[in-house]
């Protein structure tokens, strides 16, 4: 679902607008529509692509230093305190729009944002198994 019918390649042509931030030859971060925190941004690469899977690695590596040159900004001149990253890859990881596209979600020490996990000390064989199969 390239072009015309992904809402993602249409803010990359101008076809549709958006809150663009910053750009360079292989990518766009504009600001999410529905931001989690104040600044909230995604960076997307501007050939079509549609997850983690499909991404060339070349215009994942663009991505990740566009979000880190996001996060910096966020830290510098919005304050923000710490930066979630975010990717979902398929529907079953929440994946609504699929051109691939990174989260850049600012964080304050005392924003209300909970993502919907809370980290408890996991089973030591589990995790070793998964590590197993992992590495295989
Ligand atoms: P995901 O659920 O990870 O696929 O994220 C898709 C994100 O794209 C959501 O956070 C939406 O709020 C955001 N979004 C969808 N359409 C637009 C748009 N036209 N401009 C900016 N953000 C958008
Ligand atoms: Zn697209």
């Amino acid at each position: 679902m390239a072009g015309e019918d992904c809402i993602f390649c249409q803010i990359v042509a101008g076809e549709v607008p958006a809150n663009i931030v910053e750009s360079d030859e292989r990518t766009v971060t504009f600001m999410d529509i529905r931001p989690a925190t104040r600044g909230h941004v995604l960076v997307i690469p501007r050939r079509h692509s549609r997850d983690l899977l499909e991404v060339a690695d070349e215009d994942l590596r663009a991505c990740m230093a566009a979000a880190r040159r996001a996060a910096a900004r966020a830290r510098d001149r919005l304050g923000a305190d710490g930066v979630n990253l975010l990717n979902s890859s398929g529907g079953a990881a929440w994946q609504t729009v699929f051109h691939f596209h990174v989260h850049v979600i600012p964080r304050y020490e005392d924003d209300p944002l909970r993502l919907p996990w809370t980290p408890e000390p996991g089973d030591d064989e589990e995790i070793s198994a998964a590590a197993d199969v992992l590495r295989g």
